[in-house]
């Protein structure tokens, strides 16, 4: 008996999310130490003081369930951005919210649409609920919101726009994304995915869209410039009956007691996010002035990461890179197997990528 003959069709093809790898399993394997990982878009500060203390006192309850609500920090978050509670939906991430929009609106005679080069996260969620992915091409390695309206069918029920989009960093105005989602058809969801948001030169107003669109879900997250990955905490922001449904289908405790009380104290830590930014601008400036250096390329980025044009093969230059101790991320799987993405780090941290890229390159 084979189980992937029990099992959905949809789940036997998919293929698993690959993650950036982790420093414990390169120590393992290659023995090396004083690793650097820029892979996956986190935030090098590590969480502030304030939270850390937060977390700590939080952990002396974790005999207890957490708020199955998410009360304290869905009342921070409503008050932040003068919504109501109604319309936030807390996930363990922000990946978990964009899991739970598919499962409860898209069946699978219907079609998901996104871009070229989008967020991986999307055709996986999209396969996973056996749905149809109608994917548009890029322009310039972004969203082409003329190619994508052009694809829009009575069978689009939903739309994923990463705002910058991971991994080409590219940004969309938000008049231009205004103009796309009003002629988008109600019965059509638009996922507005911001979780580089807080990295952007002025804080994009999207939020005002909502009110003005009912089929619009933001999401976003604690993940990046809050510096809490590890904790697994995002949400989404909603018109009340799409946060109503997706609320009857998470897990009752989706949100865990120590990223409850993180996030609760993190969201309102504007001299963190300022400092976050600012170094983030300084790395940037950091590695570009590298690439220049050393003549390659790159996508100009409004992130916390970098994608390059390392004008050879991207997987084996990631397998150098990791002989030395830096971990970034190749993204031949996103269709760009020349390119490598870079996550900005520490000063130091950015300086030995950049001389251990000029050694291989
Ligand atoms: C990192 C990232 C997320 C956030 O993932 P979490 O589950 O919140 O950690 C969402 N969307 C994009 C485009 C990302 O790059």
């Amino acid at each position: 008996m084979s189980f992937c003959d029990l099992a959905l069709d949809c789940v036997t093809k998919l293929q698993p999310y690959v993650p950036g790898k982790p420093i414990e399993e390169l120590e393992r394997e290659l023995g090396i130490t004083d690793i650097v990982k820029l892979a996956s878009n986190e935030n090098p500060l590590g969480p502030s003081d304030k939270v850390l203390a937060a977390i700590a006192e939080a952990s002396k309850e974790v005999t207890r369930y957490p708020d199955g609500n998410g009360f304290t920090l869905k009342s921070a978050l409503a008050e932040k951005y003068q919504l109501s509670s109604e319309q936030i939906t807390l996930g363990n991430g922000s990946n978990d919210v964009l899991e739970l929009i598919a499962r409860a609106f898209v069946s699978p005679d219907e079609e998901v649409l996104f871009s070229q080069y989008a967020f991986a996260v999307y055709p996986l969620v999209t396969q996973a609920i056996g749905a149809k992915a109608v994917i548009a091409p890029a322009r310039d390695y972004g969203h082409d919101l003329q190619a994508m309206s052009t694809l829009i069918s009575a069978k689009t029920k939903l739309i994923f726009i990463a705002n910058p989009n991971n991994p080409t960093g590219t940004h969309l105005p938000a008049d231009e994304l205004d103009a796309f989602i009003a002629q988008i058809p109600e019965q059509t969801l638009v996922v507005l995915d911001e979780a580089y948001v807080e990295y952007g030169d002025q804080e994009t107003d999207s939020i005002s869209l909502l009110a003005k669109y009912s089929n619009l879900i933001i999401t976003r997250t604690f993940s990046k410039a809050y510096g809490l990955a590890g904790l697994r905490v995002g949400y989404a922001l909603s018109h009340p009956d799409v946060a109503d449904l997706l609320n009857r289908i998470r897990q009752p405790f989706n949100v865990n007691r120590l990223a409850l009380a993180a996030a609760t104290v993190a969201l309102n830590d504007d001299a963190y996010i300022a400092k976050t930014k600012q170094h983030n601008d300084a790395g940037m400036k950091q590695l570009v002035t590298g690439f220049d250096a050393l003549g390659l390329s790159y996508i100009p980025s409004t992130g916390n990461f970098i994608t390059v044009d390392v004008k050879r093969n991207g997987e084996d230059l990631f397998t150098e890179l990791l002989r030395l101790g830096v971990i970034v991320r190749p993204v031949a799987n996103y269709g760009l197997p020349k390119h490598i993405r870079v996550s900005i780090g520490l000063e130091s941290e950015n300086q030995r990528f950049l001389d251990a890229l000029g050694q291989c390159i």
